[in-house]
């Protein structure tokens, strides 16, 4: 016999957490569902908790929609809710005269987006800011900064839970069905659980695309490739000598290494770029020399020896390598058919800082 439910959830990252606790505050019935024993351990926990500002991404996009929405809103949140967050600025750095052009093609697409406060630093000017700095010009964007990702996580659960959403660890969805009406879902916890429900939220990061195909009735046309991308991080030992993230120019799949600071005082260098075929969170140590050359680029300073592997995220792409970047593809019922269905696919960078933005937009194409 199948318990039945109003909205479930599927995956407990920070998109399942911020769409069960958006749902939770419209008055809905939610059971959150996650498979590991803990909330957020996937891309949510392996980032670089930077709150993006919404440069890069093409004006009109979701992406760049919702991360300048989302920014706001995660700025506001985490003041409400006393979770830590710093403006730190960011400068994005030429590191040759002939990268100037793309720094100025950056703050053109930056203010179709809506990014309003960016400023071009000559050279002079950035080692008056950054002393440690090698650059030829750099574009500072005051409005980014860094959050803790756990507290937010934190937050958002307490939150969701405040409203009634009942969050079910150890729970993976294993299977389901598009019915008149609803969906059936078999659950692959230790009590085989089955449920009915009217609304479902597949939020499984990298999982979303192996998830959504295991739904009888779901059009398989709908369901992108998942492609896998992962970035290491290497940590440096003693402090940075900079009070603001660091970047380069972005590279095809991703922002390049930069230096991130956290709130504890630490600075981590990354992510890179690597294509994997099957998912695997260890780290290479012996990339820690390609790391030192990409960051004395911007910091020729860098004593020898001072980095040290940290830790590794995974990009869930659905575009491949070579190809060209896709947008976050939110998919309802206008693009697949199937009322009270929200497919999350591809929500890699900035989807922490568009998180807030993404629920709302979430909960507003399942109210009809
Ligand atoms: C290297 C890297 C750096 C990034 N840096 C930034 C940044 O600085 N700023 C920013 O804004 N964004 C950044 N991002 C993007 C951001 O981290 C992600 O967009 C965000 O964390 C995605 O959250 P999610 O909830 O969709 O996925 P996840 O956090 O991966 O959550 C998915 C959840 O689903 C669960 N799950 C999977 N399968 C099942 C199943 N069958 N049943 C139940 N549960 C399941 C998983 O266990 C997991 O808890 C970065 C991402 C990466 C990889």
């Amino acid at each position: 016999m199948s318990v039945d439910v109003e909205c479930v959830v599927i995956g407990a990252g920070v998109l399942g957490l911020a769409v069960a606790r958006a749902l939770a505050q419209r008055g809905r019935e939610v059971v959150l569902a996650e498979a590991e024993s803990a909330i957020g351990t996937g891309a949510s926990s392996r980032n670089s908790e930077v709150i993006h500002a919404g440069l890069y991404y093409p004006p009109g996009s979701l992406k760049a929609r919702l991360c300048v929405e989302g920014r706001a809103k995660l700025y506001a949140f985490c003041a409400d809710h006393g979770v830590p967050t710093k403006r730190t600025g960011k400068l994005i750095v030429a590191t040759r005269e002939t990268q100037i052009p793309e720094l100025m093609r950056i703050a053109e697409t930056a203010r179709r987006n809506g990014v309003a406060d960016l400023v071009m630093l000559d050279r002079q000017t950035a080692r008056s800011v950054e002393p440690a700095l090698t650059c030829c010009a750099a574009l500072l964007s005051p409005s980014t900064g860094i959050l803790d990702s756990h507290a937010y996580l934190l937050a958002l659960r307490g939150e969701a839970e405040s409203h009634g959403a009942n969050v079910a660890l150890a729970t993976p969805f294993g299977s389901g069905a598009v019915r008149p009406g609803g969906f059936h879902l078999l659950f692959a916890d230790a009590a085989q659980t089955a449920l009915t429900c009217r609304i479902l939220i597949n939020a499984a990061g990298l999982n979303a695309p192996a998830a959504a195909r295991t739904l009888a009735g779901l059009p398989g046309g709908t369901i992108p490739q998942a492609h896998f991308c992962k970035g290491s991080y290497f940590a440096l030992q003693g402090r940075a000598p900079f009070s603001r993230l660091i970047y380069l120019l972005p590279e095809a799949a991703g922002l390049g290494i930069h230096l991130t600071l956290d709130l504890g005082g630490g600075a981590k260098f990354g992510p890179d770029v690597e294509w994997i075929e099957r998912l695997d969170f260890s780290m290479d140590a012996a990339k820690g020399e390609k790391f030192a050359a990409a960051i004395r680029a911007f910091w020729a300073d860098l004593p020898d020896g001072a980095l040290h592997p940290a830790f590794c995220g995974i990009r869930p792409k659905i575009s491949g390598p070579g190809e060209p970047a896709r947008d976050f593809a939110i998919l309802g019922p206008a693009d697949h058919g199937i009322v009270g269905l929200v497919n999350l696919f591809g929500i890699e960078s900035p989807g922490l800082t568009a998180s807030l933005a993404i629920a709302d937009y979430v909960a507003e194409m399942i109210s009809h």
